[in-house]
């Protein structure tokens, strides 16, 4: 095991096998990794306000809770002046940067709406918020134009590198097409953004190696940052369908650490997050993350009237609470883990730059 703590770069089969551990053994590795990212990256982590601020979407991905098909969905749109307060809010409460996420819409009206929104966002904040955005698959030109109007980091999860479990998970259709995706990935590199994708942990029949591919994916494609967290059953979805062949939730849980710690050691210098979906598993899930190699967190700041209604999963946490209680429980809960909060600051990722 030592010698794979200090290994330049790590295999498939090594990655597998650091992915599956268990017991003291793996216990032995998250510790070395967590100690290890201290020593070079340092105590820092950066907060990221996050607005969830619709949920209707024109997809239909099998695992998700506000597919377009699911019509027990509640639908939501948040206005903008509330989403301009919020993000009044992280600048005040000094997060350092916004993410704003919805379903995916690609209609003029809404791509439209995002580029005024950016820049209503910029201006309120002096221009001293960063702002990530994550609105799924766009033309070039939506995303230039975005670009342009003061987004600059964009995350847009692959799900899984593997292209035939991409189609267990996907319809397979020109809307949810494998290869858009990748080119999705590829034109926001070559646009500047700092880019972010990443997958679901512990989806049916998923197997180690093919988490070992998505590691190895992350790093050929040379991304700058990573927000991967378990796969969590939703009832109003396909995949409900294949409930009993999952492994047990705990399992999920511990092979998401192994593979944030695993990611750590594979790309030193890029921004991790801790997934929100961790905490429904654990309650202490994200602090936990935060110790093995994440080094951004998301408190949710979403106007809690409507927190309720983006239900990707069942178990979804902070789903009642104001955004006050989240950030004064987090920056407890983040000092807990031994790590320092970032205040103010963008919080960017190294990898970005080096690359450039
Ligand atoms: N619509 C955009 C997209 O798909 O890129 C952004 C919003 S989407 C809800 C954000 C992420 O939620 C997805 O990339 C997916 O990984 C995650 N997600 C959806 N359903 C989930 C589930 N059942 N369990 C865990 N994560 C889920
Ligand atoms: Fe829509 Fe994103 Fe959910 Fe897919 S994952 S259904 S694109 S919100």
């Amino acid at each position: 095991m030592d010698n794979l703590l200090v290994k330049e770069t790590l295999t498939r089969d090594e990655l597998s096998f650091l992915i599956s551990l268990e017991g003291v053994e793996r216990d032995y590795f998250l510790k070395s990794v967590g100690n290890k990212y201290v020593e070079t990256l340092g105590k820092k982590v950066y907060f990221r306000g996050l607005v969830e601020f619709s949920n209707y979407c024109t997809k239909d991905c099998y695992y998700c809770g506000i597919r377009k098909s699911n019509n027990h969905s509640e639908r939501y749109d948040i206005d903008d002046q509330a989403i301009i307060e919020a993000a009044i809010f992280a600048h005040e409460n000094k997060y350092g940067s916004l993410v704003l996420q919805s379903g995916e819409r690609s209609d003029t009206t809404f791509t439209s709406r995002i580029t005024n929104l950016l820049k209503a966002i910029k201006k309120a904040t002096n221009g001293e918020l960063g702002i990530t955005i994550s609105l799924g698959e766009q033309s070039e030109e939506v995303y230039r134009e975005w670009f342009e109007a003061g987004a600059h980091r964009y995350l847009l999860r692959i799900e899984s590198s593997n292209k035939e479990l991409y189609y267990k998970i996907h319809p397979e259709d020109e809307k949810h097409n494998f290869e858009t995706r990748i080119n999705c990935l590829k034109t926001l590199q070559k646009i500047g953004y700092q880019t972010g994708t990443g997958v679901m942990i512990g989806l049916p029949l998923q197997s180690y190696e093919q988490l070992a591919d998505d590691l190895l994916f992350f790093k050929d494609m040379n991304i700058d940052m990573v927000g991967m967290g378990p796969f969590i059953e939703h009832t109003e979805t396909p995949l409900y369908a294949h409930k009993d062949i999952l492994w047990p939730l705990q399992r999920r849980f511990d092979v998401s650490l192994n593979m944030i710690a695993a990611l750590r050691l594979l790309m030193p210098d890029i921004n991790i997050a801790a997934a929100t979906a961790l905490q429904a598993i654990d309650p202490m899930g994200r602090e936990k993350a935060l110790r093995y190699g994440a080094n951004v967190i998301m408190p949710n700041i979403t106007p809690t009237l409507h927190r309720k209604d983006y239900t990707l999963y069942e178990n979804k946490p902070c789903t009642d609470e104001g955004a006050e209680d989240c950030s004064n429980c987090l920056s407890i809960r983040v000092e807990m883990a031994g790590r320092e909060i970032g205040y103010s600051e963008w919080g960017d990722s190294k990898h970005y730059f080096k690359r450039q």
